[in-house]
């Protein structure tokens, strides 16, 4: 009797007839010599992974294991929601092993932005949150560019260990891991899923070629970004595919911009002046005094003031309003999440008024 095969990605006895189990693989596919199962045939094409709902503490736990093991830490960010798409807590969690800083999304950065400023800001950000990276960079994992530079980086850094990717959901941990598999691994490369000591979550599972791996972490949720006060359908809105055009608004004192319904921006006090927004360019922006503002989003959020509809309206959070008195030129408003108004000229009040936990920062402008 010759013995039941095998999937040779993750050593599974193949069965014909049960759908959705373990090992499943259709009928024809026992004709071949390397037999996959399915459910590692979508993980190795399309980087598919059963979703899997999580609690904090499985969070915790994923972090706490990370520390127990020796290895590269890549985390990933997204570089229009960097507060957003932080994890707190995480240089706690890991032990001693180095943590590379990856922003992803650059591709929607405007062209003007200087790559220098990016990174200098980056390093800043990270160290007021607690975490020294071992080094920072920024890529667009759905274009590729800075890809290989970050697979570059990845190798130097992890010194023949294995490399664990972490990042909240959303940040396009995903699209970064697909993009690894398609330069890195080849055709034949197998992926399989691996229980991760600790906790019963599967990570998916790439091979290196020194017996090391890179592990993709489930994607944690990070409740204080903007994203989730959004239906999915109005998520396209904001964080959109192609590169933000800037647009100039020359204001007087005492005038409002709206961003859609999401957040406001008060000029308090200075002179006329050029602010440019560097938001999504389906956004609509809209022009108030400031004497209006308040009655204006009580009536016309949802339907004026839009994203969000008005079917989603109540799931935002209100407004919290944050007063910067801002000296330098040149200085970024920053939405975590939706973008930022550089305050072109310094000796201004301004105020900025964003859903209640999604983060309000001041920087130096990136441009
Ligand atoms: P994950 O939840 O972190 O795994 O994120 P996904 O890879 O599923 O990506 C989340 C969203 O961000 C999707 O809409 C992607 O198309 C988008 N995305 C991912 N990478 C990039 C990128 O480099 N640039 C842009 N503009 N969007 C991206």
């Amino acid at each position: 009797m010759t013995e039941a095969p095998k999937c040779i990605g993750c050593g599974t006895t193949i069965q014909t007839e049960k759908l959705g189990e373990p090992g499943y693989a259709p009928l024809s596919s026992l004709e071949k010599e390397d037999i996959i199962c399915q459910r590692c045939f979508r993980l190795k094409n399309y980087n598919e992974l059963q979703p899997v709902s999580l609690t904090d503490d499985d969070f915790l736990r994923i972090l706490n294991s990370l520390g127990t093991q020796k290895g590269l830490i890549v985390k990933i960010v997204d570089i229009f929601d960097f507060n957003g798409s932080w994890l707190p807590g995480l240089h706690r969690f890991v032990g001693n092993n180095p943590i590379l800083l990856i922003a992803n999304k650059a591709d929607l950065l405007p062209k003007s932005v200087k790559k220098n400023k990016v990174i200098n800001w980056m390093k800043h950000e990270a160290k007021k949150l607690g975490l020294s990276p071992i080094d920072v960079l920024f890529v667009s994992a759905h274009k590729g560019t800075g890809m290989p530079e970050a697979m570059e980086a990845i190798e130097h850094y992890r010194k023949g260990e294995n490399v664990y990717v972490v990042g909240c959901t959303n940040v396009g941990k995903s699209t970064f891991i697909n993009r690894i598999i398609k330069q890195a691994t080849g055709e034949d490369a197998i992926i399989t899923t691996s229980h991760f000591p600790g906790t019963t979550l599967d990570m998916i599972e790439i091979p290196l070629d020194d017996k090391k791996s890179l592990f993709d972490t489930p994607g944690i949720i990070n409740h204080h970004q903007m994203a989730h006060y959004l239906d999915s359908s109005e998520l396209k809105y904001i964080t959109p595919k192609k590169e933000i055009k800037p647009k100039v608004f020359q204001l007087n004192s005492e005038q409002t911009l709206y961003l859609g319904g999401l957040s406001r921006f008060d000029f308090i006090k200075g002179e006329r002046a050029a602010f440019t927004c560097h938001i999504a360019n389906d956004i609509p922006i809209h022009r108030t005094k400031l004497e209006n503002a308040d009655n204006l989003y009580k009536e016309h959020k949802g339907k004026l003031l839009s994203p969000p509809s008005e079917e989603f309206a109540d799931l935002l959070p209100p407004l919290v309003r944050h007063e910067f008195k801002i000296k330098d030129d040149k200085t970024d408003i920053v939405f975590s999440g939706l973008g930022w108004i550089t305050v072109q000229r310094g000796g201004v009040i301004v105020a900025a008024h964003a859903p209640a936990g999604v983060e309000v920062s001041i920087r130096p402008s990136l441009i």
